[in-house]
């Protein structure tokens, strides 16, 4: 499996064609929520903020109704003098899932542009496996993709052929110097190297006996597939992917009942059929809604211009995405395992 590549995408402005929610990271020392909020208001004015929220010292989340609101900020020149660094956070706007069944011998290219999806593909990479005795890639036919979307989409065509979407989890960093999870044996920090086999300081003879880190079981090295702390890690990222959220607070709100609300299920071919049809309902079901505030805009406003539909239209999609988010926020309270 490959490393995370998504950074190398660079965002510097939301579209009238992103759906929201629409976010900005406002970044100066001792900066707080509040103190973001003011400085928005007076920047910008005051109804276009939603929310502010810390995200760590320093570090604030700002929530506005939509595009234009959010790029006034990226380019104001008064929040700028004042030293804040705002930007759009790329896993926001970006959202990357992997597709099955990609054989390797195909044009990655062409497949992009064959892609047909209610997210727009933005970059298409093939997930390669790295043979540890050989020291080479192999390609799979798994193909990494990033949209350009908030939400993965669930699925995807390919010259008509359905393929369902799955979410992408970065590869757990894994320190073979200290046998830890979170970094690598570069940056390792520990004075102590480890013992791949038992755990124990390194030692130079091969005899001892195998056993877990974390464990403390003798059934399987540190590491291991099986091993319950590496599956745990594995589910703390799953959760920070897919919530978009900071591995702390993964960590103190991931559940297993949680990760099942929100893992992406597997399908099968016949539940695929069913997703198909449900999914081509639901955009005709969107049309009507359109249509049906179109007509009511209408009936409601006879002199109001356009323009100030579309801000009507803003303002509901943010409020909907609102709501939507509080429905999905994870219960609070639930500790780990
Ligand atoms: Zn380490
Ligand atoms: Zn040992
Ligand atoms: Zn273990």
């Amino acid at each position: 499996m490959d490393r995370p590549k998504e950074s190398e995408i660079k965002i510097e402005n939301y579209l009238p064609t992103d759906q929201g929610p629409f976010v900005i990271h406002l970044e100066k020392e001792g900066l707080k929520h509040y103190e973001a909020g003011k400085l928005i208001i007076k920047a910008i004015g005051e109804k276009h903020m939603i929310d502010t929220t810390t995200i760590k010292d320093g570090k604030v989340k700002v929530r506005v109704t939509n595009y234009r609101s959010a790029n006034m900020i990226l380019a104001s020149q008064e929040l700028k003098s004042m030293g804040l660094k705002a930007y759009i956070p790329i896993n926001h706007i970006i959202s990357v899932g992997t597709i099955d069944g990609i054989k390797i011998e195909e044009d990655l290219e062409e497949i992009r542009k064959e892609i047909k999806c209610e997210a727009q593909p933005v970059k298409i990479e093939r997930i390669m496996w790295y043979n540890h005795e050989t020291k080479t890639e192999i390609p799979t036919e798994k193909i990494k993709i990033s949209f350009r979307a908030y939400n993965l989409p669930s699925s995807l065509s390919i010259f008509g052929g359905l393929f369902l979407v799955k979410i992408f989890v970065p590869k757990l960093l894994f320190c073979k110097k200290c046998l830890s999870y979170g970094h690598f044996k570069k940056i390792c920090k520990s004075q102590i190297e480890r013992c791949p086999k038992c755990a124990k300081e390194i030692h130079p003879d091969t005899t001892c006996e195998t056993n877990c880190k974390f464990c403390n079981t003798n059934d399987h090295p540190t590491n291991a597939k099986e091993c319950q702390e590496k599956i745990r890690q594995f589910k703390i990222k799953k959760y920070m992917v897919q919530n978009k959220c900071s591995y702390k607070y993964a960590k103190d709100n991931y559940t297993n009942r949680v990760s099942q609300i929100f893992a992406v299920p597997e399908y099968s071919y016949a539940e695929i059929a069913k997703l198909r049809t449900t999914v081509q309902e639901y955009s005709r079901k969107l049309e009507d809604i359109n249509n049906v505030f179109n007509v009511l805009y209408k009936y409601a406003f006879p002199q109001q211009p356009d323009t100030d539909k579309e801000e009507s239209l803003d303002a509901i999609k943010a409020a909907l995405t609102d709501y939507a988010e509080k429905q999905e926020s994870p219960m609070e309270g639930h500790s780990s395992n």
